[in-house]
C-alpha cells in the first residue's frame, strides 16, 4: 500500500501475519462499509471517502482503481545507500538488478494497470544514479528521517529533482527503521512534498539484519542474501509505486496494492550453482523475486505477462 510495503511476502507469512491480520480485521469491524486504503506498510487503513468521489470502484480482477495518478512514463531510479556499504557486492548487484528489470517479461505485469482510461503502465525501468549518505542521522531511522536523507540528497544536488522516479533509501544491516523494519516490515514505499514536488520514495533495509524476517533464503543466488533479499523487496516496493505512487490509485478492498497480492510468493522456482533458489535471470543475474498480481483475466499471481 502505500506505504511500506511491507516486506512483505515472506515476512508476512513468517514473522508479521499475526499482527497484520489482527489490524487488519479490527479496522474492517469498525466500518464494514468502507474499503481499506494502502498504509504502504502492508495493510489496509479505513479510507476516508470525500464527497466528490463516491462512486464505487470496479474490481473485476481482483483490485480496484481509486482515480488517483499511476507512473505511466519510464519509472527512474535513482539508489541512496545510507550507512556503511563499503566492499558490500550489494552495490553491484542491486544496480544491475535495476538496470534490467525494465523491459522484462516480469515488469510488463504492471502494463495490465491503466490509469481509468487508455493510459497504461509503462514496461519501461531505467537506473538514473545513487549517492550516499554517511549515517547522518545515526543507526535508527524514524519515517520522516527517511524522508529526510531524500531531501537531503535532491536539495543538495547529489541526485536530480525526479517527479517520474521512485528513490531507494538502502540501509546497511547496522541500521534499523524504527516504526517497524524487521518485526512489521522489510520495506515500504510512499511519496511527500519534497522541494515543492510530489516524490516517491521507498525504504528498503538490508534483511540481512534479520534472516528469519525479511530473506526468502540465506545461500542466494548471486552469494549475497542481504542483496538477493532486497531485489525481491526493491522489486515490489517498484511495483507498487508504478501501480499506486500516491497510494490512492491501485488497491483491494483490504488495502492491499499489487505486490502485496502475491507477497512471499515465487512461483516455479530452479535451482542455481550454488544450491539456492532463483526464478527469474534478468540481464546476466538469477534472482529469486517475489511475483506479483497480473490485474486481467480474473487477476493472479505470476512471474511474467
Ligand atoms: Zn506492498
Amino acid at each position: 500500500m502505500t506505504q511500506r510495503i511491507w516486506k512483505a511476502a515472506l515476512v508476512c507469512a513468517v514473522l508479521a501475519m499475526g499482527s497484520l491480520s489482527l489490524s487488519a480485521q479490527q479496522v474492517r469491524q469498525d466500518n464494514n462499509d468502507d474499503d481499506l486504503a494502502p498504509t504502504g506498510k502492508g495493510w489496509g487503513e479505513r479510507q476516508v471517502h470525500s464527497q466528490a468521489n463516491k462512486a464505487r470502484p470496479r474490481a473485476n480482477n481482483g483490485i480496484s482503481y481509486h482515480g488517483g495518478p499511476i507512473m505511466s512514463a519510464t519509472k527512474n531510479v535513482y539508489y541512496i545507500w545510507y550507512g556503511n556499504w563499503s566492499n558490500n557486492s550489494a552495490t553491484t548487484i542491486l544496480t544491475d538488478f535495476a538496470n534490467s528489470i525494465g523491459g522484462s517479461p516480469y515488469f510488463n505485469i504492471n502494463t495490465t494497470y491503466n490509469n481509468g482510461g487508455s493510459t497504461v503502465v509503462s514496461n519501461s525501468v531505467a537506473y538514473k544514479g545513487s549517492t550516499t549518505d554517511n549515517y547522518t542521522y545515526g543507526t535508527s531511522l524514524s519515517d520522516s528521517q527517511i524522508q529526510s536523507v531524500v531531501a537531503n540528497a535532491i536539495s543538495s544536488g547529489r541526485v536530480t529533482k525526479d517527479t517520474n522516479a521512485v528513490y531507494f533509501v538502502l540501509t546497511s544491516s547496522d541500521v534499523t527503521a524504527s516504526s517497524g523494519f524487521c518485526t512489521q516490515y522489510c520495506g515500504w514505499h510512499t511519496h511527500a512534498t519534497i522541494s515543492g514536488s510530489d516524490i516517491k520514495f521507498s525504504f528498503v533495509g538490508n534483511p540481512d539484519r534479520c534472516p528469519s524476517a525479511c530473506e526468502a533464503q540465506t545461500t542466494s543466488p548471486n552469494g549475497n542474501a542481504g542483496a538477493d533479499g532486497m531485489a525481491s523487496i526493491i522489486a515490489h516496493e517498484l511495483e507498487e509505486a508504478a501501480t499506486d505512487p500516491d497510494l490512492n490509485a491501485w488497491y483491494d478492498n483490504r488495502g492491499y496494492e499489487n505486490a502485496d497480492k502475491c507477497a512471499w510468493t515465487f512461483g516455479t522456482q530452479s535451482t542455481a550453482g550454488n544450491g539456492s533458489k532463483y526464478n527469474v535471470t534478468l540481464g546476466s543475474r538469477q534472482y529469486l523475486i517475489q511475483q506479483n498480481w497480473v490485474n486481467a483475466s480474473g487477476g493472479y499471481c505470476a512471474m511474467s505477462y
